[in-house]
Order: structure tokens, then sequence, then C-alpha cells
């Protein structure tokens, strides 16, 4: 039952088959046998999940009509506060945290009676491509344990992939839903922009995050996504419209006349040999499928990555100045005598990782009278060059379609002393996130020189996310009668971790 896809379970709950304190022990069981490897958990909510689940079964036993993923388990990432359970974001400084208040994605979450199971694991503050730069030590790729899940959210990526959840919650702030997806194998979306709220989401980059869901099938991604997104008057910058129907979209999987952009800028040689392959097979099935395959030039995504390092951090160091150690978790040298600076200055010191100390300075730098407009400002408008790029492309196309990310996983440990590179997984993900539109990662396939998964990357325009499912869903399709079996399937993961 692990191995199914979460509308599979939904379908045997429904049928009375399994019920969900069945299936939520299932899945504690699968992440006490194998979480000592993966570490996709911070926290694991026995007693919270198990309530939940009765909950939903003596709804079901009364005949109460339920949502479709009504009692099915999920891994929740430790970014969204969750009432009475420890929310850290992966920082020591948020330890022993417990919000007083749901976020709104968590208030969906409960009012579509999903079940959740506990808090992955992921880079301090969502600052990361690998998840290594979490406080509480890496997680691993249930591919190859000495390789990262892709970050920041590692955690709820390898959750999916270890089949210790069938469903998840991530943040993107600059592609940590999608990055993690594509290294792990698995289904990762960032809807647009204000399509769900980020009521209760600890803030990283204002402007640029945004929650969605991630799963091991694009229908059970789109099923999620509904279930979390809508408007949201608790956030100023959630968007006043009807959910785009992408649960629909993703059944039929129809792109017949529908036109693929190919991001000319996004698919050089930096990519690996295997990504580059696997890409183009994939075109070539779209295009069985009924697609028609054009290609699209966004000159000015090649200073996406440079802006994304002065806007991201400028709000983060912002943002994050509410860690002052008067609110929330970790209060270090609070004696007699101190100032409420010195313990302020203390406890950041010792709160923080070095990678979010390197961004509050870079992003207070870019901030500073005298090097504002040089910086700050110049990103901003960069910013609107890349959404008129966008804009243009959109002219030509329904969706536009790269590789995830430049390479399949690499090695703990590889890049984590050189930031740049860490900064580079980034290139083809970021400029969705700076024109706030939708984007998907799925699975298409095993690069040949290391079999490890390659995430194929559709972007959809400002609330038509529906797109992207489409176009998800056929090509899904069709690796899937290419391979035989979900590509998943592959994966070490399956008969067992370790
Ligand atoms: N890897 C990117 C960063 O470090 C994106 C992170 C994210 O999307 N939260 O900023």
């Amino acid at each position: 039952m692990i191995h199914s896809s979460a509308s599979e379970m939904a379908t045997a709950l429904a049928k009375g088959e399994v019920t969900s304190v069945a299936l939520t022990q299932l899945h504690l069981d699968r992440i006490a046998s194998v979480d000592k490897d993966v570490h996709a958990f911070l926290h694991i909510d026995t007693e919270g999940a198990l309530a939940q689940a009765s909950a939903v079964d003596a709804k079901r036993a009364k005949g109460e009509k339920l949502s479709p993923l009504a009692g099915v388990p999920l891994a929740l990432k430790d970014v969204l506060a969750q009432k009475g359970v420890p929310t850290t974001c992966g920082s020591k400084i948020l330890e022993g945290w417990r919000p007083p208040y749901d976020s709104t994605v968590v208030a969906n979450l409960k009012k579509n009676d999903i079940v959740i199971l506990g808090k992955t694991n992921m880079d301090e503050f969502a600052m990361g491509s690998s998840t290594e730069n979490s406080a509480y030590g890496p997680t691993h790729n249930p591919w190859d344990l000495s390789r990262i899940p892709g970050g920041s959210g590692g955690g709820s990526a390898a959750s999916l992939a270890a089949f210790e959840a069938p469903l998840a919650i991530g943040t993107d702030t600059g592609g940590s839903i999608r990055q993690p997806a594509a290294v792990t194998g698995t289904v990762g979306v960032k809807p647009t922009y204000g399509g769900v709220s980020r009521y209760g989401l600890v803030a990283f980059s204002s402007s640029l995050d945004q929650a969605g869901p991630c799963a091991r099938t694009v229908l059970d991604t789109a099923l999620l996504h509904e279930a979390i997104a809508g408007h949201d008057p608790r956030d100023a910058t959630s968007i006043n419209a009807p959910v785009p129907q992408v649960v629909a979209a993703a059944k039929s999987g129809d792109v017949k006349g529908m036109k693929i952009g190919v991001v000319k800028e996004l698919n050089g040689d930096g990519y690996q040999p295997g990504v580059r392959a696997r890409f183009e097979e994939s075109l070539e099935l779209l295009a069985k499928a009924g697609a028609e395959i054009v290609e699209v030039s966004c000159p000015n995504f090649e200073y996406a990555l440079a802006a994304y390092y002065l806007i991201a951090p400028s709000e983060c160091s912002s943002n994050l100045a509410r860690f002052d150690a008067m609110r929330y978790g970790l209060r270090v040298g609070d004696v007699d005598g101190a100032s409420a600076e010195e313990v302020m200055n203390l406890t950041r010191e010792v709160g923080f990782g070095r990678e979010v100390k390197r961004r509050i300075i870079l992003g207070t730098y870019a901030l500073s009278s005298g090097y504002y407009d040089a910086y700050y400002g110049s990103a901003q408008k960069v910013r609107t060059l890349i959404t008129q790029d966008f804009t243009s492309a959109f002219a030509k196309a329904d969706v536009l379609v790269s590789p995830t990310c430049p390479t399949t996983a690499f090695k703990i440990g590889e890049k984590s002393n050189d930031p740049l590179a860490m900064y580079l997984n980034d290139i083809a993900t970021i400029p969705v996130n700076m024109a706030g539109i939708g984007g998907m990662s799925l699975p298409s396939g095993l690069a040949d020189e290391d079999g490890l998964p390659v995430g194929f990357q559709i972007m959809s325009p400002v609330m038509k996310d529906e797109r992207m499912y489409s176009v998800g869903a056929a090509l899904e399709a069709a690796l899937l009668s290419k391979w035989g079996a979900p590509i998943l399937s592959k994966a070490p993961a399956l008969g067992g971790v370790a």
C-alpha cells in the first residue's frame, strides 16, 4: 500500500479497503524503519496524526461527504506553522517554538482531512539547494544515500521518494519545490504567486515565497493543489480569483494543438549530457502526443540569478530581523545585567547558521544607503525585464519548458564550501519566481552516466496553472508507456532503504 499513489490510497479508503488509522500507521512504521538513514523528518507527530486519522475514519463511518484526499497522510515542510507542533525552519533560533496558530495551508489540509505525519527537514529558513544548511543535519537522497535530496525542501521530496509519505508540502522561493523533485524523481509544483496563501509561512523572501504540492504523480499534486489553494484575506498578496482547474487538466492530459516553447537560454552547454538527452526525448514524446514544439528566447534570463541573489537576501535581511531573542524560540546570554541588545546579538550569533548570516549581510549591504540603487534597484529592474521576457514568450507558446536543473543529485559535501556553485543549481528555476508564474518539475527518466533521476520543468502563465498540469500529465503517461513502470520504481528505496 505505501507504494501506491495518493489517489489510489484515497480510492482504497473510500471503498473501505483500508482505514486512515491503518494507512497512517503503515507510514509511521515505514518512517520508523527508514528515516534513521534518510532523515527526511525533523519531527514526527505520531499522536496528532493518529488522532486526525481516527477522526476521519469516524466521519467516514457516519457517511459524511469527505474531500478527495481525506485520510491520506502527508509530510509538511517545517517552514509552515502548525498549532502546537514544533516549527523550526531548520534553524536553532526557533528551537522549542510551538506556533499558537495554524498557517492557512495547514488549516486547509485539516479542513480536507489530510493527515499530517510530521515536519520535514530543510535548509535553514529555506536558504539552500541541498538541505545541508539545516541546523539538524542533512537529509539523504533515497536513490543514493551519499547524495543530496535537493533543497531547500529536501525532506519533503525525500519522504516521497522513500515512501514515507504519498503527499508533501514544499515552499519555493527560487526552486525549493522543483529542484528537490527533480533530483529525487518526484513531482513538485510551484503555483502562481498568490495562488496559495502565505499566512503562517515563515517568510524568507516575501515577494518570491510560495507554498505548493509535492507527490509522486501529476494527478496527486493536482489534488493537493486544489486542497491548499484559494483566496485568503489574511495574505495581502493572495489572488482573489477562482482556483485554476488543475485536477481536471491532470485527468485529461490533453496537449493536442498546444504550443510548447523551449527556452533557448535554459538548455545550454552547462547542462549534464544525460539531463539534455532526457529533455530532448521528452520533447519528442510531447510532439507525438500532439503538441507543437517551438523555440523561444528569453535574453534577460542571463541576469536572473544575480538579481535573485540581491532581491532574496535583501528581503531576508529585513524578514529575519524579527528573530530578536525576545519573541520565539532561542534566547542566549540572558543573565543578570545583560542588555536586550547583548542578548539579541548573542542569540543571533549562536542561533543562525553560516548561510543565513551570509544572506543577511549581503542583503543589508544591498539595501544600505548609497548602494541601494546600484544593487537592489538594478535587481528590481532586471526582474521587470524577466517578466517582460516571459510575456513575449507566452505570446508564442502556451507553456514553456526546460530541464529543471543542470545536473542530477550531487554528493553531500561536494558544493558546501562553494556558495556560488550551489547557487548555480537554481539557474533554470529562479526566473519563474521572479515573474510570479507557475512551475512544475516531473521526472523524465534517468541520466545514462549515473542512473539518477532527471527533472523536466513546465512553466505556465499567471493563474493558468492548469496548463502545466495538462502537459505534465501527457508527458507522465507517455513516459509510463516508454519505461513500463513509474520512474520512481527504479529507485533503490522501493526495496527498502538501507
Ligand atoms: N536555492 C535557492 C536559495 O538558496 C532557492 C531556495 C528556495 O526556493 N527556498 O535561495
